[in-house]
């Protein structure tokens, strides 16, 4: 039995916070003596730096990552009627945008070993309506998009890509979101990037879809009265711009602590414990560090009795979810999405957690696993 330790969150903004206080303040004071609250000059220098980050290109902040997925779709030409393929093991929101552009989703499974899509399983629900597919860069992993633009070129289909949980991964050297026709980018708080608030964004390199979406973010507007196109209203402010671009140069530095903290639970938890698998040539971001097993419930009960934060992302998949029960393909199974869903549980793993802690968590998986 592992002797017993501090409690361990899951999140906590705050210790992080304590560090970069005296640039996000001067940051936010600044905005604040500017005049200037929204669209402006701040949300201009973080869409600038961003797509540098990114390796060049065109990048639209709007009010959230699920806006950012709608938005997107929305430039693409996908409305009612259209079918949109992706999967049922993410987070609710890449189903809430696809509904909101009028679309259906079709969900595909997942490889058991990468718990990422599986285009193979894609390609068998192609239907003349299918519009666009929207991979999902899940817990930080990398989606093998050679596959995906394949798939999606042989059955002339759009490619959106979620990389709410990608942030700072690259695949072959290049960076999530630069793949697709689109990128779509949360900076909820909890994400690798994250603001002190709402804010998303939509990435591209063609210049046309760049200038459409900055229209359908400001209802459809140029910034005049006289609306070029339907829109929405969606942006981001200047205070979180400001702030996204305060972090945005300590988020490399950020993710190396992810990657130390993700090697140390690899060498920690013993080999009984499954991991989920990595493509070669991704560099993770580790927004999560998730393990499947069968034990998740014990692992739980010792989680709880040692005050150890975790997260399962996520128990229910999207297509048995209540809500959703009235889309034709809610009672397909989808074994291997299914099977993880009862299997998958996120350790704590952010940049700020001391290693010692992350022994401590892998000692407390061990000994559940173990039995002891
Ligand atoms: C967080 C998240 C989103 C949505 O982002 P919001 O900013 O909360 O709207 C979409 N997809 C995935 C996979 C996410 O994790």
């Amino acid at each position: 039995m592992s002797t017993r330790a501090a409690a361990v969150r899951m999140f906590d903004y705050r210790q992080q916070l304590a560090r970069i206080e005296a640039e996000i303040l001067s940051a936010v004071r600044q905005v604040l003596d500017s005049g200037t609250l929204i669209l402006g000059p701040r949300v201009v220098g973080f869409e600038e730096a961003f797509a540098q980050y990114l390796g060049g290109g065109y990048a639209v902040g709007v009010a959230n990552g699920t806006d950012a997925l709608a938005i997107a779709l929305r430039v693409l030409g996908v409305g009612p009627g259209d079918e949109v393929l992706t999967v049922a093991n993410t987070a609710i929101p890449t189903v809430s945008a696809i509904r909101m552009t009028g679309a259906t989703p079709v969900f595909c499974d997942v490889d058991p070993s990468t718990l990422l899509l599986d285009v193979d399983d894609a390609e068998t629900r192609v239907t003349q309506r299918t519009k666009a597919i929207v991979p999902v860069h899940l817990y930080g992993n990398a989606v093998d998009m050679q596959a995906v633009e394949e798939f999606a070129a042989r059955n002339q289909l759009r490619i959106v890509e979620d990389c709410a949980q990608s942030c700072g991964t690259t695949l072959g050297g290049q960076a999530t979101g630069t793949f697709g026709d689109i990128g779509c980018f949360s900076f909820y708080p909890t994400k690798n990037l994250g603001a002190y608030g709402d804010a998303g964004l939509c990435f591209t390199r063609d210049a046309y879809l760049a200038g459409e979406m900055k229209k359908v973010r400001m209802y459809g507007t140029c910034g005049t009265y006289d609306a070029q196109r339907e829109g929405v209203n969606s942006r981001l402010d200047e205070l979180q711009a400001a702030i996204l671009e305060v972090k945005l140069r300590h988020l490399d530095d950020w993710i190396a602590r992810r990657r130390l903290i993700a090697a140390e639970y690899d060498r920690g938890l013993g080999s009984a414990v499954r991991r989920v698998r990595t493509m070669p040539g991704v560099c993770h971001s580790h927004h999560l560090y998730v393990i499947q097993s069968e034990q998740r419930a014990e692992i739980i009960e010792r989680f709880d009795a040692e005050g150890i934060g975790y997260g399962i992302h996520y128990p229910v998949p999207i297509h048995r979810m209540k809500a959703y029960a009235w889309l034709e393909t809610a009672g397909t199974p989808l074994p291997k999405t299914e099977r993880a869903a009862e299997q998958v549980l996120s350790l704590p793993c952010y940049p700020e957690l001391p290693l010692d802690a992350v022994r401590h968590v892998a000692d407390v998986v061990n000994d559940a696993v173990r039995g002891q």
